[in-house]
């Protein structure tokens, strides 16, 4: 049983599926430079639409998070971290994601994080560790 998967249109495809190299893309407007997520056609900031997929460090910073114990979803086996994180290159875009190879308390706001991709079917969904936890291994319980 897989997990829910969003919906590609011609408009978003780029970000779902931007993980299939490993790297994380977000559109960005190339009059203003302002990024401009979830994707749209029009920048909200100048109007332009002039706007192209840059790809980003893939790290971010944990805004706010909680853990969810009830089984909303047969694919999500609680409990599991949801958190939004903001971009470093700018944390005004930001995710709602999973955050993954870390126990819930040693989660704290601000905490520096690192894009990990999982493939499943033709969507590449971003989700986050800890930086560093691919070096420490993952973390047991
Ligand atoms: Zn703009």
């Amino acid at each position: 049983m897989g997990r829910p998967l969003p919906l590609l249109t011609d408009l978003n495809r780029f970000f779902w599926t931007s993980g299939a190299d490993g790297q994380l893309r977000f559109l960005r407007c190339s009059t203003c430079r302002s990024w401009a997520h979830p994707p749209q056609p029009v920048c909200r900031s100048c109007g332009s639409t002039e706007l192209a997929p840059e790809t980003v460090s893939g790290r971010a910073r944990v805004l706010g998070w909680t853990v969810n114990h009830q089984p909303w979803h047969p694919a999500f086996a609680p409990p599991y971290v949801i958190a939004v994180v903001g971009l470093v290159e700018d944390d005004g875009v930001r995710l709602t994601t999973n955050l993954i190879d870390v126990e819930a308390d040693a989660i704290g706001i601000g905490m520096e994080v690192e894009v990990v991709f999982e493939q499943d079917d033709d969507v590449w969904l971003p989700l986050f560790r800890p930086v560093g936890a691919a070096q420490a291994g993952a973390t047991a319980s």
